[in-house]
């Protein structure tokens, strides 16, 4: 599932789920006061704003990202998305070897990890949803930002003229 924003004058951007969130709540924290004016920013119900409110945030966020304000956001962000501990592996339950009937009728538990380096190198076994490792990254850490993702929405909010959210 992804988010398509549609901008009046045809302009586009469009995220997956894991590109649209971050991206949202940035643009909330940076911009409260306009992009309160949408309601709707995490649904695809067709909220958006209009053309004038469109340029005022375009001009908030490359103010921001000018004065390093964006980047200091995604700095911060990334630094306690680096503090979470991985977790167990929902898929093989920790055990690095998927054994369900997906996994046996995909060959994972007789599968031999080769990869240099794995901590179960040449064990036998292993897991789609961990590498065979029994351990993941929290699922906030799917959730992507970059500095590049509000260069370009900025842009794209400059030549919208109002936007959808559908
Ligand atoms: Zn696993």
């Amino acid at each position: 599932m992804g988010m398509d924003v549609c901008g009046k004058s045809g302009a586009y951007f469009r995220r997956n789920i894991w590109g649209w969130r971050p991206l949202a709540e940035c643009v909330r924290h940076i911009a409260p006061d306009t992009s309160r004016k949408c309601k709707h920013w995490f649904s695809n119900d067709g909220d958006g704003l209009n053309a004038r409110q469109s340029k005022a945030m375009a001009l908030i966020l490359e103010a921001a990202l000018a004065d390093g304000t964006i980047a200091a956001y995604v700095a911060k962000r990334n630094a306690r998305l680096a503090t979470l501990t991985d977790e167990t592996c929902i898929t093989c339950h920790g055990t690095g070897v998927r054994d369900d009937d997906i996994g046996r009728e995909q060959g994972m538990t007789q599968r031999i990890i080769e990869t240099a380096g794995h901590p179960r190198h040449r064990e036998t076994g292993w897991c789609n949803g961990c590498d065979g490792r029994g351990r993941t990254r929290p699922l906030a850490t799917w959730y992507r930002l970059t500095e590049d993702d509000i260069r370009e929405f900025a842009a794209f909010l400059r030549e919208s003229e109002g936007f959808q959210i559908c």
